[in-house]
């Protein structure tokens, strides 16, 4: 049976817009000493803004901006809705056909008689197609017309507000190891991480690889500790059905997302994480 005790537990952490599924996962919250999070929605606020766009010689840039917010119609992903903010044109539905996104690389569609793609590196890569870096560090997504690369976007993201003491209340609470991991670029991840003082990253990761890695975290987690991931989107669901715990953000998280999780902050703000650890040890009557 669940000692009362629990149900007190789970109402306190409610007060705090921290909703518990079960009262079994206070028993694992307590004894968290791995914390893995999601970039994108998690640490940082997930809404972009495009900073700059660089067309190659004899293209409009105009026409990379519109290309890319055509392409991006129909995906809900936070980069897509930054594409479609920054063009303030508007978009003929009838133009599209054909898309198709892909996960952790970006969307190919087809606008008129042409097909576009908008992602990364390995989107590019995967056509053959070579792009032109430009020194501005940041997210930056490629576009390509039928075949030929047409220029990039550079687009940017802030941290949450609460993210560093989010990061500074774990390690006080005792957690060992902090974890970033994201298909973002290096540049940008090691630039969030040393920003927010996060002990480890990963970049450059397809949904699968953030799999591998936190099974791979949950075989250097000590016996009696357990590992906690934090993220909120669809990709994410894998991750936090894997983890000992799963953390989801309700506000802005996927509907996936919150499914998957055991936990989900309804407010999206990461420094609930360390009070929802602090709840559940003292539910378990653990001293720190
Ligand atoms: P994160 O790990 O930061 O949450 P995702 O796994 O959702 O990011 O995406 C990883 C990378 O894949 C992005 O940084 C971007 O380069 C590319 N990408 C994903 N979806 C899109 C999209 N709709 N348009 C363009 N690029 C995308
Ligand atoms: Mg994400």
């Amino acid at each position: 049976s669940v000692p009362l005790s629990f149900f007190g537990g789970i109402g306190g952490a409610s007060k705090c817009g921290i909703l518990v599924k079960g009262a079994n996962y206070l028993e694992t919250l307590a004894k968290a000493e791995t914390v893995v999070f999601d970039k994108t929605g998690t640490l940082t606020n997930g809404t972009f803004n495009v900073v700059a766009v660089h067309a190659e010689a004899d293209v409009d840039p105009d026409l990379v901006l519109s290309f890319a917010a055509y392409a991006e119609t129909y995906s809900d992903h936070p980069i897509a809705l930054s594409v479609k903010a920054a063009y303030a044109g508007e978009i003929d539905r009838a133009r599209i056909k054909d898309v198709k996104e892909e996960s952790g690389h970006g969307v190919r569609a087809q606008v008129d008689e042409h097909i576009i793609a908008v992602g990364n590196e390995k989107l590019m890569m995967a056509d053959n197609v070579a792009w032109h870096e430009c020194e501005l560090t940041g997210t930056i997504l490629h576009v390509s017309l039928d075949g030929s690369y047409i220029g990039h976007i550079v687009i940017a993201d802030v941290v949450k507000d609460d993210a560093a003491e989010a990061i500074a209340s774990l390690k006080a609470a005792g957690v060992k190891r902090t974890v970033m991991l994201t298909g973002d670029r290096d540049d940008v991840a090691r630039a969030v991480a040393e920003k927010l003082g996060i002990d480890e990253y990963r970049a450059s990761l397809l949904p699968q690889n953030k799999v591998e890695e936190v099974e791979r975290l949950i075989s250097g987690t000590s016996s009696k500790g357990t590992l906690a991931f934090v993220g909120d989107g669809i990709n994410d669901a894998p991750v936090l059905t894997r983890a000992d715990i799963g953390i989801a953000m309700g506000a802005m998280g996927s509907d996936a997302a919150i499914e998957a999780a055991d936990i989900v902050l309804m407010d999206d703000k990461p420094s609930n994480i360390a009070r929802a650890i602090r709840i559940a040890r003292k539910t378990m009557g653990i001293a720190w």
